[in-house]
């Protein structure tokens, strides 16, 4: 089955079945027993499917028909528990974050335990096949390590856990962000085992720290989620990657983790992807995000959204300026711009089975850990 063809037989069944999709759904999928009796149960609650599902999304990162059967158990014994409601506000405590991100982390390593492609690997075979081989081919350690990104990890986290307390209806004071921004900063830092290549504009950890607390600052100041909900935080996902050529599933996995998705009053979604930059994204930067489409992508193969609809997607600059700014972006992406994807996606799996890696000078060489080992090619 080809791309297109796929993307239109998904389409007809909403939701589509599991045999469609791949990893931890098949074996210890939730029973149709549970199932039924956790409807009943959420309607016993005055909870609605998509209350449920939110639930669920909030809790494992899937909705229910793809929750675990052991996770399916868990949510009953919730839900029989009368002293505690399953949607009671509940501010997360750090320690439960750091272990939340510590599942997660082991859930990705399970994703990314079969063959597979990251919107990152194709995004840098893209850039730098040469780059792509030593990092991700022969895993070679790098030379040097550039401080975005540390610094961009460090803002990532600080926002992830402001997400998943507005989630639970608490809104984190400024100070927690910076702090936490700080201590992930400064111990990756302190930790790298290779030298650290500061920046013009951030030239030593302090001024690093500096410069993050002050956009963390801007961001908590201006963030506005509107009239959406948050649907979901750090959510992994996998999906199949196609082959036009060979009209069939490959053996490889589109796998990725989307930063943060929105749900508005009437249920559509959208996926938002923070990034931190000096300079503005423009609109045709924006417009040819492959991140973005792969988010799309993930979603419409998962059955989160219909597979004919475009996607609504918002990218969220924090950037890095004197006097910092917080920029939202919104854009769609298309069920061609979906096909052209996995084109894409088939090309760079072609390219990396040939053994194609050569080296592309960009904007990427200026932070490249591998620029002795390029010189030497
Ligand atoms: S220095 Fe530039 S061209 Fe060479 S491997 Fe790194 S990114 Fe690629």
């Amino acid at each position: 089955m080809n791309p297109t063809t796929f993307l239109v037989e998904s389409a007809k069944q909403q939701p589509p079945p599991a045999h469609q999709y791949t990893g931890k759904l098949s074996s210890r999928r939730i029973t149709s027993k549970q199932h039924a009796y956790l409807l009943a149960l959420a309607k016993k609650k005055g909870l609605a499917r998509h209350e449920l599902d939110e639930m669920c999304l909030s809790r494992f990162r899937v909705v229910l028909d793809h929750v675990t059967s052991a996770d399916a158990s868990k949510l009953i014994e919730l839900f029989n528990n009368k002293a505690e409601s399953p949607v009671q506000a509940q501010r997360p405590e750090l320690h439960e974050v750091v272990d939340e991100a510590k599942s997660r982390q082991e859930e990705i390593a399970q994703l990314r335990a079969s063959p597979h492609l990251s919107r990152s690997q194709l995004f840098l075979y893209q850039s730098c096949s040469l780059l792509y081989k030593y990092q991700y081919v022969e895993r070679r350690t790098p030379e040097r390590l550039s401080l975005s990104l540390p610094f961009g990890k460090a803002i990532h986290g600080a926002l992830e856990f402001y997400y998943r307390s507005r989630q639970r209806g608490v809104t984190e004071p400024v100070g927690t962000l910076e702090d936490i921004f700080r201590n992930q900063l400064s111990k990756d830092i302190s930790t790298a085992n290779v030298p650290i290549i500061f920046q013009k504009e951030t030239p030593n950890l302090d001024s690093a720290i500096t410069m993050g607390r002050n956009m963390l600052k801007t961001f908590h100041a201006v963030v506005d989620l509107g009239e959406n909900e948050i649907a979901g935080v750090e959510i992994p996902l996998e999906a199949m990657l196609f082959s036009g050529e060979a009209k069939a599933p490959t053996d490889y996995k589109l796998v990725g983790v989307i930063d943060l998705l929105l749900r508005d009053k009437s249920g559509n979604l959208t996926v938002v992807d923070h990034k931190t930059a000096s300079a503005q994204w423009t609109s045709a930067a924006v417009q040819a995000d492959l991140q973005l489409t792969s988010y799309s992508y993930l979603l419409t193969a998962g059955g989160y959204a219909s597979a004919l609809s475009d996607t609504r997607c918002q990218i969220d600059v924090l950037r890095k300026l004197k006097v910092p700014k917080f920029e939202s972006i919104q854009t769609i992406r298309t069920p061609k711009d979906r096909q052209r994807f996995a084109k894409i996606a088939e090309g760079v799996l072609a390219g990396i089975d040939a053994r194609i890696f050569v080296p592309n000078r960009s904007w990427l060489c200026g932070g490249c850990g591998f620029s002795k080992a390029c010189a030497a090619w």
